[in-house]
């Protein structure tokens, strides 16, 4: 059994509360998609545990807007105000920015393909719930998946298959998507740890046995999170209070 998080957003008590659900578990392969740090107050807190825990990591937007000023322009001004933070916080790792650079765009889990975004813009692109409405792009992205691909990115967990269709987790029977070779395409959202985006609060993970992926959703002291970004000056109020709504 497997476990594949994204989307940390230096989010500390999120991640120990994930990483005791995966322990309780028994679960000692960790993946993640990315996105270790940006928006959160502990950067170097997540950065170590990920390191420590993680048996692949590939990179996110924000993890290469650390070293890649390119990247950072295309941000709005809450995400690159506290990239800018997060930077002065993680020369206290001397390597950090070595790390956060060797990390690859693609890779794959037991042959599945895992990127942080989309699989024809492995960085930037949000594939939205939008997109099993509209149908086009969604239709043109599943022609460059070769079987299953993991991803995170939007912060919204949940199942797009190739009928064209998204399935959040509670549409599923017990949260649980049986993989179909063969018969059925699909690309996973793994949701959230450090930032839901899909109305609920609690931290998102998935599990993965090679045959089904379970959608976890783990509780962790989100007022914890808040009051430290509110005492932060160079991170947005509403990054605080966002991980009250979920949204
Ligand atoms: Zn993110």
């Amino acid at each position: 059994m497997k476990a594949i998080i994204s989307d940390l957003h230096s989010n500390i008590e999120a991640l120990e509360a994930v990483f005791d659900d995966i322990d309780r578990l028994g679960i000692k392969d960790v993946y993640c998609l990315g996105d270790i740090i940006g928006y959160g107050p502990n950067p170097i807190e997540c950065l170590k545990l990920v390191r420590e825990r993680c048996k692949l990591v590939i990179t996110g937007n924000h993890d290469r807007a650390i070293y890649d000023k390119e990247s950072c322009e295309s941000f709005n001004v809450r995400a690159s105000k506290a990239i800018k933070w997060t930077i002065e916080q993680l020369e206290e790792i001397p390597d950090a920015l070595d790390y956060l650079r060797n990390l690859p765009e693609v890779a794959e889990i037991d042959g599945i393909m895992c990127v942080h975004a989309s699989p024809l813009d492995p960085i930037r692109e949000y594939v939205t719930p939008q997109y099993a409405i509209e149908k086009r792009r969604l239709a043109l992205l599943f022609e460059h998946v070769p079987n299953f691909c993991f991803v995170g990115h939007t912060h919204i967990p949940g199942v797009f298959t190739d009928r064209l269709t998204f399935n959040p987790p509670e549409k599923l029977f017990s949260n649980l998507y049986m993989l179909d070779p063969g018969n059925e395409k699909a690309l996973i959202n793994v949701g959230s740890v450090g930032q839901p985006r899909d109305s609920k609060v609690d931290a998102c993970y998935v599990t993965f046995d090679g045959d089904s992926v379970v959608f976890r959703r783990v509780p962790y002291a989100k007022e914890k999170t808040r009051g430290k970004i509110l005492g932060i000056p160079a991170l947005d109020d509403f990054l605080g209070n966002r991980l009250l709504a979920g949204r």
